[in-house]
C-alpha cells in the first residue's frame, strides 16, 4: 500500500532508508529543541516546521508518535566558557529561570502562530540533573568517563577502544582536537577532543547543582542523551535536529548513550539544512538573523514588505529540508503568489456546479493523482515535489472546468485531498472552504423556508435580515 513506503534519508548510514518502526504502530522520535537564552529566528523555526511535518506524516499513517523535543535551560557554553542562560540573565537582570521561563514562552507563542503541532513530551534540561547524574555515575565505573578537578570528563580514546567516536559526522580525531580546543578551554583534561560530563562550577556561575564531584552543572550533549534515555528507551526510532548540531553535539550523544546503555540511540538521524539570510547561515549569535515578528509586521532591516505565517511556512516547505534555503524578499513574494494560486485551485473546484451522478473514470484519476503526491511524501518527507503534484493538478481541474459539472462525490473527494495534503500535512490554514459555508447557508434558507411555510415571519425575517448584513442577499423566492 502507498502509505507503507516511506523512505527517510538516515544521516547515519548517508543513505535513504526503507523506514520501518521498532514496534509495529509505534514510533517515537526525539528533535533537540531550542536553547532559550533568546527569541528562536526564522532558521529555528524552519528546523521545528519540518519536524512538525515528519511528525505530521508518521501520525497521518497510522503510527502512534511519541514526539519529544526538550528546552535547553542549562549546560549550552558559549566559546568562553559562559552559560548561555547565565550570560543574558546579567544582561537583562533576571533570575536565569526567568530568562529560560520568558524565552520558553515566547518559543512556543511563535510555533503556535506557525500552526507547530504541540510535542508530546517537552522535558526541560533542568529538570533532568538527577538523570544525568546517574548516567556519569555509570560511566565513570565503566571507566569510560574520568573526574579530573570537580568536573567529568568523556574519555574518547578509552571508548574508542571497542567503539568509534565521531560515526556520524565521520570526523577524524585531528580534527576533532582542534575543534574541542576552541569548545572546550579547560587544560584539566587528559586529551583535548575529550567533552564534559559535568564542569565544576565556581562561586560567580549562577545555575549549578550538588553533585557527588562538587557543585557544578551538566555538559550540554548530557541532557538530550538523559532525556531520550528516559522517555523513549535505550533505542528508539528517530533522533532530529539542524545539520549543525551533528557535530560535536550528536556525535557526543551517541557515544555517551553507546557507553551507557551499549547499544546505538537511534535507528535513524535526520538532519535539516541551514536557512541562510543573505547565503550566510542565520545564527542567533551574529546580526544575521531575523526574528519571525519582525517579519510578520514588515519592521526590520532587510525586508519592505510584511508576510503572513502561512506564507513564511509554504516558502519553508517548497524547499526540501535537506537543502540549504536562502530568505529573500523576492522568494517570498514568489512563495505567496503560489500560496494565492493554491486558494484558488481550491476556490475554482469549489465553484464547479455539482450533480448527483457519480463518474467512476474522474475518482480514479483523481485516485491516481493522489497516490503521487503519497509517493511524494514517502520519498523522504519531499514537501517541494509535493508541493509541485498539488499545482499539476490544475490540469485535471481545467478539464472539470470544462465540462462544467462534476459528481458530488468526485468533488468532495478531490477536496478533501487538498485538505489532507494542504492543511492535515503540510500544516497550512487556508480559508474557511466555501463547501462548508454553502451547506451552512442552505440549511439556514431550509429554516427560513420552513418559518415562511408556518407564518413564522419573526424568524423568517431574522434569517433574512442577519444573511444580509454579512453580505447575502435573498429574495423571497430563495
Ligand atoms: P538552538 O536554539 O541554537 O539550539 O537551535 C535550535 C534548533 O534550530 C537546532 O536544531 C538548530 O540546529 C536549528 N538551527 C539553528 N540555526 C538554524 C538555521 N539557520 N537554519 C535552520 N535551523 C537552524
Ligand atoms: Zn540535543
Amino acid at each position: 500500500m502507498v502509505l507503507e513506503r516511506l523512505h527517510i534519508y538516515n544521516s547515519l548510514s548517508n543513505s535513504k532508508e526503507k523506514f520501518k518502526s521498532l514496534r509495529k504502530g509505534y514510533v517515537g522520535m526525539y528533535v533537540c529543541g531550542p536553547t532559550v537564552y533568546s527569541d528562536v529566528h526564522l532558521g529555528n523555526c524552519r528546523t521545528f516546521i519540518s519536524f512538525d511535518v515528519i511528525y505530521r506524516y508518521l501520525k497521518y499513517i497510522g503510527n502512534n508518535v511519541r514526539y519529544v523535543r526538550n528546552i535547553t535551560d542549562v549546560g549550552h557554553l558559549e566559546d568562553t566558557g559562559e552559560d548561555k542562560i547565565s550570560k543574558k540573565a546579567k544582561v537583562e537582570k533576571l533570575e536565569p529561570m526567568e530568562i529560560a521561563q520568558k524565552y520558553t514562552n515566547s518559543f512556543k507563542e511563535t510555533l503556535k502562530k506557525f500552526n507547530v503541532l504541540d510535542p508530546s513530551i517537552e522535558p526541560i534540561a533542568s529538570g533532568h540533573i538527577t538523570e544525568q547524574i546517574l548516567i556519569i555515575e555509570d560511566l565513570l565505573k565503566k571507566d569510560l568517563a574520568y573526574e579530573s578537578n570537580g568536573s567529568v570528563y568523556f574519555d574518547i580514546r578509552k571508548y574508542n577502544m571497542t567503539n568509534s567516536y565521531g560515526v556520524l559526522s565521520g570526523r577524524d580525531l585531528k580534527k576533532i582536537k582542534s575543534n574541542s580546543r576552541k569548545l572546550d578551554s579547560q587544560d584539566d583534561k587528559k586529551n583535548e577532543y575529550d567533552f564534559a560530563l559535568w564542569k565544576k562550577a565556581d562561586k560567580k556561575h549562577l545555575m549549578k547543582w550538588t553533585s557527588p564531584w562538587g557543585i557544578g552543572f551538566p555538559g550540554w550533549h548530557l541532557e538530550c542523551t538523559a532525556m531520550s534515555n528516559k522517555y523513549l528507551g535505550d533505542e528508539f526510532d528517530i533522533h532530529g535536529g539542524g545539520i549543525d548540531l551533528k557535530f560535536p553535539h550528536h556525535d557526543c550523544e551517541i557515544a555517551q548513550a553507546v557507553g551507557y546503555t551499549g547499544k546505538q540511540p537511534a535507528k535513524f538521524w535526520i538532519h535539516t539544512n541551514m536557512l541562510t539570510l543573505n547565503n550566510k547561515k542565520m545564527s542567533k549569535s551574529t546580526d544575521n538573523n531575523l526574528l519571525p515578528n519582525e517579519l510578520f509586521s514588515g519592521e526590520n532591516d532587510f525586508f519592505s514588505k510584511s508576510f503572513s505565517p502561512n506564507v513564511i511556512r509554504f516558502f519553508f516547505l517548497q524547499a526540501h529540508y535537506r537543502n540549504e534555503l536562502d530568505i529573500s524578499e523576492a522568494a517570498l513574494i514568489a512563495s505567496e503568489k503560489g500560496f494565492v494560486r493554491l486558494m484558488d485551485m481550491i476556490e475554482r473546484i469549489e465553484n464547479i456546479k455539482s450533480i448527483k451522478n457519480n463518474n467512476d473514470k474522474l475518482l480514479g484519476l483523481i485516485k491516481d493523482w493522489e497516490n503521487k503526491c503519497f509517493e511524494c511524501l514517502n520519498d523522504d518527507f519531499n514537501t517541494p515535489m509535493l508541493i509541485a503534484e498539488i499545482f499539476n493538478s490544475s490540469k485535471l481541474i481545467n478539464d472539470i472546468e470544462n465540462k462544467g459539472e462534476i459528481g458530488e462525490r468526485e468533488k468532495n473527494y478531490f477536496l478533501n485531498i487538498f485538505d489532507t495534503f494542504l492543511n492535515k500535512l503540510l500544516g497550512l490554514t487556508f480559508k474557511k472552504t466555501n463547501s462548508q459555508n454553502d451547506l451552512i447557508l442552505s440549511i439556514l434558507i431550509k429554516v427560513r423556508n420552513q418559518a415562511r411555510k408556518d407564518k413564522n415571519f419573526e424568524i423568517s425575517d431574522k434569517i433574512r435580515d442577519e444573511l444580509n448584513q454579512i453580505g447575502i442577499k435573498l429574495n423571497d423566492n430563495d
